[in-house]
């Protein structure tokens, strides 16, 4: 599967993930999908990300924002579902919750290598 097919088939998976949250009653807007080289060695440079190769770099992820009443909602035990959801989509999916060294609850990816 060529990248722009990775690609297509990713921000599919982000419709069926946005429409699942919302049929579960957050309110869903979008973060940060594409990131350019420079402003993902901003977030190195930083620590808010541990990596330079981030798949925002190649529009294989999205940061989403989950409201609920109002809120915007952090809690890992609450976006859990989503998560779980996300990844059984397909199996390269993976949910930043699930991130062994940084969790990254509002980031969402596909890992194709
Ligand atoms: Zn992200």
């Amino acid at each position: 599967m060529s990248l722009v097919q990775e690609q297509a088939a990713f921000a599919l998976d982000v419709c069926k993930l946005i429409q699942s949250a919302s049929d579960a009653g957050f309110v869903v807007t979008l973060g940060e999908a594409w990131r350019t080289p420079e402003q993902q060695a901003i977030y190195f440079k930083t620590g808010r990300s541990k990596t330079m190769n981030s798949n925002h770099i190649r529009r294989l992820a999205v940061d989403l924002n989950f409201f609920m009443d109002g809120v915007l909602i952090y809690d890992i035990d609450v976006l859990r579902d989503l998560g779980n959801y996300w990844e059984s989509l397909h199996p390269k999916n993976r949910w930043g919750g699930n991130f062994r060294n940084l969790i990254d609850v509002p980031h969402f990816e596909r890992n194709v290598t």
